[in-house]
């Protein structure tokens, strides 16, 4: 029998194994924020992994957003040693999850399993797609225990949240340095036959618009500085959208509708702060002096970042010219650089081989519209052989009744295993 039957084999007879991992794992509500029981999931896969003979590490984020301690950001790095030495594959998971929401008809932290379905908070964003990463590696050292190179599987904090106590603090401190991981792979869920290459930019900007106050009933003694930012807004309308629409990519991005640039208006503030919800009172009667918009603006490998930034400054100037007295302020608040590995990169051709070997159909190639832990890989850790693998429906992310499917898990396991043969089981 060969190296790949043994290995599907092998994971086949890991099925009930597999569903009883990622059920423990949704057992443990991670939720981010606050960023809860991290330790508790770090010390099971602590345990399970060791077990497995991966030597392994607990890392604390110290002094990351959101680290205290009522809620340090603890991550795990698992390593296991090849009989030689040769490349590392990386799987990396993110541990946290987001907030459970309303609309549930299954137990969010039950892991329960109906019709080949494993219901919870983080099924298939992205517990799911680190259990079956452990299987793949678990059942590759059963057939294959003589191999060349290294085998590292992290459990990181706070993806859902930027990454900063996670895999941006893990790669400033060298475990994503290319002189000791080769290949990186991310099991979020981008369905079990999609192999995400990157993601688009990210630019999220405040801007503010500047008023006088005055008494609410003699508004001309003042200046409101909500129909300022009005005037922005329908300038954007005017302009800055339908620009946007035009500005088509050749990243394949999916859903189709990312497939361009885009601007969502996050949030406005003006005026007042609205009281709490039990003050019965009412307002008191003043103009605005102040009013606040965050833009949060996708962007593509074609387009500059000065270019984003100079397109929303431009409308400003354009509006500072029609009105009197308008002041503006446009503050940065985030920027992320566009991503997209090469196709050729040996993790991409690998994971694609194995994917039609699998299942019998060529690969799809995607983006993700919105960014992951990659960049931080690639930015700080200066790694670019780097995508997103893994099993789930990526629509489910984030949604009520999350789930994952248990041959969908099975599947992209035998994907990862195959991917490690080719590229560690060599003499
Ligand atoms: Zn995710």
């Amino acid at each position: 029998m060969s190296l790949t039957e043994n290995l599907i084999r092998e994971i086949d007879s890991r099925r009930d194994d597999l569903i009883e991992l990622t059920q423990d794992l949704l057992r443990i509500p991670t939720l981010n924020p606050p960023g809860e029981n991290y330790r508790d999931i770090c010390d099971y896969l602590d345990r399970r992994l060791s077990t497995s003979g991966f030597e392994t590490e607990l890392i604390r984020a110290h002094g990351t957003p959101g680290d205290c301690e009522k809620y340090p950001r603890w991550n795990i790095v698992a390593r296991r040693e090849g009989k030689q030495k040769g490349e590392c594959v990386h799987f990396n998971s993110h541990i946290d999850v987001v907030d459970v929401g309303h609309g549930w008809t299954k137990d969010p932290f039950g892991g329960e399993l109906v019709d080949g379905r494993i219901y919870g908070r983080g099924a298939c964003d992205m517990k799911g797609g680190l259990a079956a990463s452990i299987i793949a590696a678990e059942a590759f050292l059963v057939v294959c225990p003589d191999f060349t190179g290294a085998i590292e599987i992290s459990g990181t904090a706070d993806e859902e949240s930027g990454g900063y106590g996670g895999v941006a603090y893990l790669a400033q401190k060298g475990y994503f340095n290319p002189k000791r991981v080769h290949h990186v792979i991310i099991p979020e869920p981008l369905n079990k036959d999609r192999i995400c290459l990157g993601h688009r930019g990210v630019w999220w900007a405040e801007v503010e618009t500047y008023g006088e106050i005055a008494h609410g009933s003699m508004p001309f003694l003042g200046d409101c500085a909500i129909r300022h930012m009005g005037a922005v807004v329908e300038e954007m309308e005017k302009s800055l959208f339908p620009a946007l629409a035009e500005k088509r990519t050749d990243m394949p991005v999916v859903p189709e509708g990312a497939r361009q640039s885009t601007l969502n208006i996050n949030s406005i503030h003006g005026g007042q702060s609205e009281g709490d919800a039990d003050f019965t009172g009412l307002p008191s009667p003043c103009v605005p002096d102040s009013c606040r918009m965050v833009i949060d603006r996708r962007f593509l490998v074609e387009e500059d970042i000065e270019e984003v930034q100079e397109e929303v400054l431009q409308i400003m100037k354009t509006v500072e010219e029609r009105r009197e007295d308008f002041r503006y302020d446009v503050r940065e608040l985030h920027r992320v650089l566009p991503t997209m590995t090469d196709k050729k990169a040996p993790v991409v051709r690998t994971v694609a081989k194995a994917i039609e070997e699998t299942m019998g159909k060529p690969a799809e190639y995607v983006v993700s519209p919105g960014t992951y832990d990659q960049k931080h890989i690639d930015r700080i850790g200066k790694l670019d052989n780097c995508i997103a693998y893994g099993p789930g429906i990526l629509d489910l992310a984030h949604k009520p009744d999350e789930y994952v499917g248990v041959d969908d898990m099975l599947d992209s396991a035998k994907v990862m295993g195959r991917s490690l043969i080719e590229l560690l089981a060599r003499p």
